[in-house]
């Protein structure tokens, strides 16, 4: 069976050298969905809490969500980068709250101080799609995750190993010790 959370996902880009409207700087809101899937774990009957779904997925989606998004080689990218330092915003804020912390993956890199995400290829649907799954494979049981933004979407289905251990008072991931983190139960 699938856990199933959703999320929404505000943030800007363009498509460099693409000919299209998408070349120009626009903003959207995406709407991300995560299917997590296992068998049901008898204690809690639930695959995976869906609030401990959103925590671990926005851990790292917040970085997407009111940021930049921008391929490494766009020629905006240093010259957004030189207005925000002039502004001295580039560092950060103390209204600057809602970060994650900061990732660097093959895919993509997160500077969530200056609320921009630098990627390797265009942040597509579908490209938010592979980053996402990069991000989280290790960490959830992805099933699935479909990216909608506007009138486009994408999904993709993934192969599930289904072999995280899991408390069975709470639902949560237990550590590598077979403990979980959050009541303090221990595997026998
Ligand atoms: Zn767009
Ligand atoms: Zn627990």
């Amino acid at each position: 069976m699938r856990s199933i959370t959703t999320f929404d996902l505000q943030y800007s880009h363009r498509f460099y050298g693409f000919k299209g409207e998408a070349q120009y700087l626009h903003g959207h809101t995406g709407i991300m969905t995560i299917e997590v899937e296992d068998s049901i774990n008898d204690g809690v009957n639930m695959v995976f809490p869906c609030n401990e779904i959103r925590k671990t997925a926005w851990e790292v989606l917040q970085n997407f969500d009111h940021a930049l998004i921008l391929r490494e080689d766009d020629p905006l990218l240093p010259a957004i980068l030189g207005v925000y330092k002039e502004q001295g915003i580039l560092n950060g804020t103390p209204q600057n709250k809602m970060k994650g912390p900061a990732f660097k993956t093959e895919l993509a890199t997160a500077y969530p101080d200056a609320r921009i995400v630098v990627t390797k290829e265009t942040m597509t649907v579908e490209g938010m799609i592979k980053l996402t799954y990069d991000l989280l494979k290790d960490k959830l049981n992805i099933a699935k995750i479909t990216f909608t933004s506007g009138v486009n979407g994408a999904s993709q289905e993934f192969d599930t190993h289904n072999d995280i251990d899991r408390c069975p008072l709470c639902g949560i991931s237990l550590d590598e010790n077979g403990v979980c983190h959050k009541c303090g139960y221990r595997k026998p």
